[in-house]
């Protein structure tokens, strides 16, 4: 069916049902001008928004429609894990090339549903317009957390240790099997790791209550872009150990059978989402060991150090500087074959 035939108000209709999860505090979902809901008195807001793009973040006939859905809550999500924060209510524009179909947005809206499900997310509302060619989709996100838990870029201190919340990686690794047309039926696992990234709240809330940690950051556009931030934002330099870089066994593969670049695609390519950042070096075992209680990851892959830029220590125990550009929307990208 096409999008004409329902037009924007019975598409509103068709996609509402579903969106309304945690009842508590809502005074109003979709439907009206605004909606309106209570927060925690005791919590501050945090708000955050990310945009996906057709043909920029996504290609709209390489990612299932559920899979787009999910991936454009999953990256806001993830940014509010990033502070430490719980995400609350969330709200999607979007703006859709008349060429679609109904059943493709249904799917896309069942995606955002199922992952909003997962984190008990509302979705409360939104706007809909229509686009030339390219599908845009843009989520706002509010979320809460207590003040004096909240971790940013800026708190990194000389001699903390440097963690990650999972592997790396396997997302670029996914985009690039994509990129280089190659059989995807044996990649499964980094193919979904590039279209279907989980963001670690609960990691995160972890980190964040336990007042033992310094910065955070999520790895969206590489853990060398990423890392840079912290430490431009905190004053500091970093040491990074290339055989402490966590990543999968089938990412290890994928590198081998291809002879590509270790470094470049699990350090500068990023869409992992994984939680990235420092803590003081007492605490490593006590994170550590709190997280893996959750079935959480925790691996400890270098060091804040005094001055400033990336160091990584490779397997031959050099040390060489790195490049901290990532992905990077107006400049021009490097070419990612070894
Ligand atoms: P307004 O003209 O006041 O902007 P709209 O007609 O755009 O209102 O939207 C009607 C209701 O539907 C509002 O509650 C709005 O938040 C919601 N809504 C519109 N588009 C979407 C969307 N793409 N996803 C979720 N809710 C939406
Ligand atoms: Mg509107």
């Amino acid at each position: 069916m096409k999008l004409r035939e329902i037009g924007e108000f019975g598409f509103i209709d068709r996609i509402k049902g579903g969106c309304f999860i945690r009842e508590k505090n809502v005074i109003k979902a979709i439907g009206d001008d605004c909606c309106v809901f209570r927060t925690t008195s005791d919590l501050v807001t945090i708000l955050t928004t990310d945009m996906l793009v057709e043909d920029v973040h996504f290609l709209r006939g390489a990612i299932a429609p559920l899979k787009l859905g999910r991936k454009s809550l999953a990256v806001n999500i993830s940014d509010i894990a990033a502070m430490g924060g719980i995400p609350r209510e969330a709200v999607i524009s979007i703006a859709i090339p008349p060429d679609l179909d109904v059943e493709y947005l249904d799917a896309l809206y069942d995606g955002m549903k199922e992952i909003a499900g997962e984190f008990e997310v509302n979705l409360l509302g939104g706007d809909t317009t229509s686009a030339p060619k390219h599908l845009v989709i843009n989520v706002a996100l509010v979320g809460e957390g207590k003040e004096e838990e909240l971790l940013y870029r800026s708190g990194a201190r000389a001699g903390d240790i440097i963690f990650l919340t999972g592997y790396v990686g396997s997302s670029a690794a996914g985009l690039d099997i994509l990129l280089k047309k190659r059989e995807v039926d044996c990649w499964t696992e980094l193919l979904e790791a590039h279209f279907n990234p989980v963001p670690h709240v609960r990691a995160g809330r972890i980190i964040s209550s336990s007042g033992m940690a310094n910065s955070m950051i999520d790895v969206s556009d590489g853990v060398a872009s990423d890392l840079g931030h912290i430490c431009i934002e905190s004053g500091v330099g970093a040491v990074l150990e290339e055989s402490k870089i966590p990543v999968t066994k089938t990412f290890e593969k994928y590198v081998a059978r291809f002879g590509l670049d270790f470094e470049y695609l699990s350090l500068h390519v990023g869409e992992d989402y994984v939680l990235l950042g420092t803590a003081r070096e007492s605490a490593a075992d006590t994170l550590g060991r709190a997280l893996a209680k959750e079935g959480c990851h925790f691996f400890v892959i270098g060091r804040i150090v005094e001055g400033q830029g990336i160091k990584l220590v490779g397997r031959d125990g050099k040390a060489r500087a790195m490049d901290t550009r990532g992905f990077d929307h107006f400049r021009k990208e490097r070419d990612g074959e070894g």
